[in-house]
């Protein structure tokens, strides 16, 4: 018997019973609204967004979620998934109790324990994990508002170490090529400014199907203002098919396109030579780089014709600076995706769109000053040294880099805590690895508001309530209007589950470490930190949303001079911080792997329904979509002898299978790619609706490239084919 052997939450625990609701006869439902209502501000979980809501009860029961008007995030319109925050509160499958696992001779199981039981067992192998290797050896992988108070709780410990698998796994190769040409990323709601755009360019980028709230709203008022769309998509998208241009790309040649692109702005002239001798350095370079690189050069890898690169770029020169070259924001596709970023940062630099209307504007944050506690202890190492010294370039935890840093009896790292992240159906293709790093680690506690194949591993779970029925962090997010939101409890946590905040505070208490949790309710800490700035808890919680001015431009002003956080202090063309570490100082184009005979490229993404994996379930999210399909072209259908509606595996060239999923036939997807909704297809039988539902794309990833600059994981670079059920 393996020393953790993988278990899914026992059935035995935590089995809901529902009460069917019977409507009483032929009686007249009253109206919805006529009864007690109640209104409680709120912080839209749903997504990463953070759209400031209110939710409404009616007789006690919560009624519905609407939008905040005064937020900037959602502009009073949550998405679709957002309203469906209530299914995640009514969720009969969540989990309702501490479980810890116990090994009763001839096997393992969860038990259900109470909470000093859990933080008890916690303690001990914290504390024996520190004295044997060290307090700096536990980790944090985490994704999500509550986190912050575990990272908290470990340092106070001693260890530091982190990842958020929305860095190597998303944003990362953006963050970092946006940073390394202007000094600065693109933030979180993007700094993007849509609504004033004239021409959007999105490479790969499918918004509308990607409903980040308050950018597809922007995205459809530059529509109704007439902007000029240009999509490169494999797929012919909800975005591309609101565009002008549909460029599909072969897949994994982005970087040759952007190139051309580049090669004509110089060569012709188009591009912004005031701002760009005003504020960039590396022209010269640039321009002798791109030479080679002409549009029948790029006609060859990428498909698209000559004339259509040039007339894009003259379109976009045209409309500069009101031109964005949209960065997108999941980033990780074929291993080069800094260098791929790079050149649409490259690209905006020409057009003078950084800084300026319709391009990217200035984000700003309200000075919110930090509750008073104690420092945490200095960690005994550099732990970003010792795991990941070889990306020098990055600030933040790679976590697949940390998970393999856990495999093995000489792995550094030897516990986790892993919040609100299913690392299996997250990280590519990783299943085998978190298995091995679960044997090696001697702690692993797992905290989320559902049962999930991450807790399977699990040696503790802890139940945290749903974003209804607790406070966090005040919203205080970099950008275009300074603004703070509150999350507020509307309901009182279900069964035993309890606040992140909370958890980290009893822990820290059976840990000797209360100093450095300086309080008993984190409405201390919030009321404190509102008064700093002219608010209250009380103001807040009337409000929801407060805005403040802005106390610096939002765009470049004209004639100022501006350093820019890099080596140079100017938007840097040619990358003096790449060059320095090794790497290409300009975008270099490395042509994509192509699949094998029979097989195609696996090209994923989103629907308006979800959220990755964390929403199937979600009953009413789940009405609304309840499995992915898969996209094929009639050409590869006829090959395959398939038709819409059949139901496929999808088969990996390592033999690797999928669920059975359905088939869609259309043209509106290239012959050599295939692409399926993430998300679906998991394996917990706990989450009863999303069970067995749909194929997951990431248990199919066999050919995840690394990119040298973030060591995050290129995640398109997988090939798969339909196979019917029942054969081979
Ligand atoms: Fe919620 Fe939608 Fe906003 Fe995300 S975009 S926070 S799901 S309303």
């Amino acid at each position: 018997m393996n020393r953790r052997e993988f278990l899914k939450v026992s059935a035995a625990l935590g089995a809901a019973t529902t009460v069917p609701t019977m409507l009483g006869g032929c009686a007249t439902r009253p109206l919805p609204g006529s009864g007690d209502v109640t209104a409680t501000p709120t912080v839209c979980n749903m997504c990463f967004w953070q759209c400031a809501g209110t939710l409404y009860q009616e007789d006690g029961r919560p009624w519905k979620l609407v939008g905040n008007p005064d937020d900037p995030h959602c502009d009073g319109r949550l998405c679709t998934r957002g309203t469906g925050g209530i299914g995640a509160y009514d969720d009969r499958d969540r989990l309702r109790q501490p479980l810890l696992r116990v090994d009763d001779g001839g096997g393992q199981r969860f038990e259900a324990v109470g909470w000093d039981e859990a933080f008890d067992f916690i303690a001990k192998r914290m504390n024996a994990i520190g004295e044997q290797y060290g307090k700096d050896r536990l980790a944090l992988l985490s994704h999500g508002d509550g986190g912050k108070h575990f990272q908290r709780l470990l340092q106070a410990f001693g260890s530091h170490a982190y990842a958020h698998p929305s860095f190597a796994q998303c944003r990362g190769p953006r963050a970092t090529a946006f940073g390394l040409t202007f000094g600065e990323g693109v933030g979180s709601p993007d700094r993007t400014d849509m609504a004033h755009s004239r021409c959007i360019v999105l490479i790969g980028s499918h918004i509308g199907e990607n409903l980040h709230n308050s950018q597809v709203q922007t995205f459809t008022r530059a529509l109704d203002k007439g902007a000029t769309v240009i999509t490169v998509d494999p797929r012919f998208s909800v975005a591309a098919a609101k565009s002008q241009h549909w460029l599909p790309i072969k897949p994994g040649t982005d970087i040759a396109l952007l190139l051309a692109w580049t090669n004509v702005l110089i060569n012709e002239g188009l591009y912004d030579r005031h701002y760009v001798a005003r504020y960039c350095s590396g022209l010269d370079k640039l321009v002798d780089h791109v030479q080679p690189y002409n549009p029948e050069w790029a006609y060859l890898e990428t498909g698209i014709e000559p004339a259509v690169i040039r007339e894009t770029a003259r379109l976009m020169a045209a409309n500069a600076p009101a031109t964005l070259v949209h960065p997108g924001r999941h980033t990780t596709w074929y291993g080069d995706d800094t260098q791929r970023c790079r050149a649409i940062a490259i690209l905006n630099a020409l057009l003078g769109s950084w800084g300026r209307p319709g391009g990217f504007y200035a984000q700003e944050k309200v000075e919110l000053p930090p509750y008073p506690a104690p420092e945490p202890p200095k960690p005994q190492q550099d732990w970003k040294a010792v795991l990941q010294g070889d990306y020098p370039l990055v600030g933040s935890g790679i976590s697949n880099r940390l998970v393999e840093r856990s495999i093995g009896d000489d792995a550094f790292i030897k516990g986790w805590f892993v919040y609100a992240t299913n690392l299996p159906m997250t990280l590519p293709g990783a299943t085998d690895q978190i298995k091995a790093a679960a044997e090696s680690l001697e702690l692993m506690v797992v905290v989320d508001t559902m049962p999930a194949e991450i807790t399977g591993f699990a040696d503790v779970v802890l139940p945290e309530c749903t974003y209804l029925e607790r406070y966090d962090d005040l919203r205080n997010k970099p950008e275009r209007t300074p603004t703070l939101a509150l999350r507020m409890p509307a309901f009182e946590p279900r069964h035993q589950s309890r606040p992140a905040w909370w958890m980290a505070r009893q822990l820290a208490s059976h840990l000797g470490l209360d100093a450095y949790f300086p309080y008993e309710d984190y409405t201390e800490v919030l009321d404190w930190q509102l008064k700093q700035v002219g608010s209250s808890l009380t103001e807040m919680q009337r409000v929801g949303v407060k805005r403040f001015p802005r106390k610096t431009p939002l765009y470049f002003e004209d004639g100022r001079d501006i350093e820019f956080n890099t080596p140079s202090g100017k938007i840097e063309l040619w990358s003096s911080l790449l060059a320095g570490t090794g790497q290409d100082p300009l975008p270099r184009y490395t042509r994509p792997d192509r699949p094998p005979p029979g097989f195609y490229h696996l090209n994923y993404g989103r629907a308006p329904a979800h959220t990755f994996g964390r929403t199937i379930n979600n009953p009413q999210l789940f009405e609304l979509m309840p499995e992915n399909n898969i996209w094929v072209h009639p050409s590869a259908a006829a090959v395959h002898g398939i038709v819409s509606g059949d139901y496929v595996l999808l088969e990996n060239p390592e033999g690797k299978r999928s669920n059975r999923v359905r088939v869609r036939v259309t043209e509106r997807i290239r012959p050599d790619s295939i692409f399926i909704v993430h998300g679906f297809g998991h394996s917990d039988a706990r989450q009863r609706l999303a069970h067995g539902v749909g194929a997951d794309d990431a248990a199919l990833m066999h050919n995840v490239k690394i990119d040298p600059v973030t060591g995050s994981t290129g995640m398109r670079a997988s090939f798969v084919r339909p196979v019917k059920e029942g054969v081979g």
